[in-house]
C-alpha cells in the first residue's frame, strides 16, 4: 500500500477505538478505504454492524459516568492538551488527510489548525458552563438554572473536512461533561482514528471519546434507537439528516442537522469589486467546491458584471489542478466518481440551456476524479447548478438588474446555510443581511468559518448550531430547581 511516512507511525490506525481499546469489529469485516486521486486502497477499516455499535455505546455510558463527575476544568485541561497535540502532529494528520481524502497538503494541515482551534475554543468555554438565578414566584422562594451534560452523544461525520466536523463536534460534547461515539464517513476514517489516538495519549478517561467505522445504515440505527444515546449530531446530506431525523423521535432523542447548502454570492455595483473577487476565490474553491457554505450561485448586477467575470476568470488562472501531495497545488481530486459525474452533468445541463463558458476547460471524465476549474456566464435560475450544490469547482454566474430580483433569486431554494454578498452602501448592507434566509451571512466576506460564531442552517440546511457558545448549548440540557421559602 502506498503510504506517506509518518513522523509517528503509530497515528495511522486500522482498528476502532472503544472504551479506551482499539478493537476489531466482532465479526472481523473490514471496508477498503482508498485515495481518490489515484484509486488505490490505503487501508482498511472494522465493518462495525449494529451489536458492535450496541457494545460501543456501553462503553460509552461508562465513560459518560467518569467525565461528567470531573471538574470543568479538568475537562477543559484535558481538551486544551488535545489541541495542543494536534498542532505537534499537524504534518501527520494533514499527510493522512491528503491521503484519504485528497485536498492539497498545505489545506489538510490547515484543517488541522481549523479543527484544533474547536478544542481550544471549547477548553475554555467549559470553564463557562454558567448557570443563572431568577427572581423567585412567591415570597422567599428562589429559582436556579443549571446546565447538565445531556449524556452519552453521537456524532455521524462528513468525508469533506474529516478532522473539523469531528472536533466541533466533540469539543462541545466534551466541553459539556457528554461522552462520545463519533462515526466518521467511509471514506475518510483515518483522521479520526489518528485522533483517537492522540485523544489517548491525553489521557482522555476510556469510554469518553469512541470512534467506530462501517457501513451507515446499521450504525445509524443502533445508535437513533439506543435510550442510552441522548443526542445525535450530524453533517452531511439532507436526505440522510430527515432519515436520522425520524430515526431520533424514537427515543426523542436532541438532534442538531448541519445538512445541505446552496449559497448565493451576491455581488452588487457599489462593491469593492477586487475584495469581491478575492472573496469568491476563498469561498468557492477551497477543498476544490466542495464544502457546503461553498458559493453555489454567483448573482451578479449589470453594472459591474463584465468586470467581475474578467477579474475572477484572471483570478481562476492561478488555480494549479493536481495530486494534493504535489506542491504548490491548490485544487485536487474530488471524493470519487459519483461526485465528478455531478459536476458534469450540472455542466451539460447550463450549456444545454445557453450558458457560455468564459474560462476553464470541459470536465470530461477521462481523468480520475479530477475535474478542471470552469467560469461560466447566462446562468439563469432553472438550471440545476441553481437548484442542487454542485460541490465541485463549477461557477455560474446569473446576471441580476435589481436589489429585489437579487434577493428573491437568492432566497428561492429550500436551503438556507451560507450566504454572501459584497456592497458598500450602509443601508444596503443592513437591508439585504435582513432579507437573506440563511444562518450565516458573510458581508463583505468569503470565509465565514471559525470556532467563535455559530455555525448553522434554517429551512432544509438544518437544526442546531455549532461552535461559539452556543454550540455548547446543543449538549446542555437546562434543569431549573424551585426552592420554596418558609
Ligand atoms: P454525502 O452525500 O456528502 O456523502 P451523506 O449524508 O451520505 O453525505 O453522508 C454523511 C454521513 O452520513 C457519512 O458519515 C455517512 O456514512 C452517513 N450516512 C449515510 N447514510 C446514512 C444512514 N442511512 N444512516 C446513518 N448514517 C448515514
Amino acid at each position: 500500500m502506498n503510504r506517506p511516512k509518518l513522523n509517528s507511525a503509530e497515528l495511522f490506525r486500522e482498528s476502532c477505538f472503544v472504551g479506551g481499546e482499539w478493537i476489531n469489529a466482532d465479526s472481523g469485516a473490514t471496508l477498503d478505504v482508498d485515495n481518490p486521486a489515484t484509486g488505490e486502497v490505503i487501508g482498511r477499516v472494522p465493518n462495525f454492524n449494529a451489536k458492535d455499535t450496541a457494545m460501543a455505546i456501553a462503553e460509552a455510558d461508562k465513560g459518560f459516568h467518569v467525565w461528567r463527575d470531573m471538574t470543568a476544568s479538568e475537562r477543559g485541561d484535558l481538551l486544551y492538551r488535545w489541541y495542543q497535540l494536534m498542532e505537534e502532529n499537524v504534518d501527520d494528520l494533514g499527510a493522512i488527510m491528503t491521503l484519504e481524502q485528497g485536498k492539497p497538503l498545505a489545506e489538510a494541515k490547515g484543517e488541522v489548525h481549523y479543527a484544533g482551534a474547536f478544542f481550544k475554543w471549547f477548553a475554555e468555554e467549559a470553564r463557562r458552563a454558567y448557570g443563572e438565578t431568577i427572581p423567585g414566584a412567591k415570597p422567599g422562594q428562589h429559582i436556579v438554572v443549571t446546565r447538565q451534560p445531556v449524556g452519552v452523544s453521537a456524532a455521524i461525520t462528513p468525508w469533506n473536512f474529516p478532522a473539523a466536523m469531528i472536533t466541533r463536534k466533540a469539543g462541545a460534547a466534551l466541553a459539556a461533561g457528554c461522552s462520545m461515539v463519533v462515526k466518521p464517513a467511509e471514506a475518510t476514517p483515518f483522521t479520526a482514528l489518528a485522533l483517537a489516538h492522540l485523544a489517548q495519549k491525553v489521557g482522555i478517561p476510556a469510554g469518553v471519546f469512541n470512534v467506530i467505522t462501517g457501513q451507515p445504515q446499521p450504525i445509524g440505527e443502533a445508535l437513533t434507537s439506543s435510550p442510552v444515546v441522548r443526542k445525535l449530531s450530524f453533517t452531511g446530506s439532507t436526505g440522510v439528516g430527515r432519515k436520522l431525523m425520524a430515526q431520533c423521535s424514537q427515543n426523542v432523542q436532541k438532534v442538531s442537522l448541519e445538512l445541505g447548502g446552496n449559497a448565493p454570492f451576491i455581488v452588487f455595483d457599489d462593491a469593492d469589486l477586487d475584495k469581491a473577487v478575492e472573496g469568491a476565490m476563498a469561498s468557492k474553491f477551497r477543498n476544490t467546491g466542495q464544502t457546503c457554505v461553498c458559493a453555489n450561485r454567483f448573482l451578479v448586477q449589470s453594472g459591474v458584471h463584465d468586470r467581475f467575470v474578467e477579474k475572477l476568470s484572471e483570478a481562476m488562472k492561478k488555480l494549479k489542478l493536481g495530486d494534493g501531495f504535489e506542491e504548490g497545488v491548490n485544487q485536487s481530486a474530488l471524493i470519487n466518481r459519483a461526485a465528478v459525474e455531478k459536476v458534469q452533468r450540472h455542466y451539460e445541463d447550463a450549456l444545454g440551456k445557453g450558458a457560455q463558458r468564459v474560462a476553464g476547460s470541459v470536465p470530461d471524465g477521462g481523468n480520475g476524479n479530477f475535474v478542471a476549474p470552469v467560469l461560466l456566464t447566462g446562468v439563469t435560475p432553472e438550471m440545476q447548478l441553481c437548484h442542487e450544490e454542485t460541490f465541485g469547482p463549477l461557477v455560474g454566474v446569473i446576471r441580476f438588474d435589481k436589489e429585489e430580483e437579487a434577493i428573491r433569486i437568492a432566497n428561492d431554494t429550500p436551503y438556507g446555510l451560507a450566504a454572501y454578498f459584497y456592497s458598500r452602501d450602509v443601508h444596503r448592507v443592513w437591508r439585504v443581511a435582513d432579507a437573506l434566509e440563511s444562518g450565516i451571512v458573510g458581508i463583505n466576506e468569503g470565509a465565514i468559518s471559525n470556532p467563535t460564531a455559530p455555525f448553522g442552517g434554517v429551512k432544509a440546511s438544518g437544526l442546531g448550531r455549532e461552535g461559539s457558545r452556543h454550540g455548547m448549548e446543543e449538549y446542555q440540557e437546562i434543569k431549573y430547581l424551585c426552592m420554596g421559602g418558609e
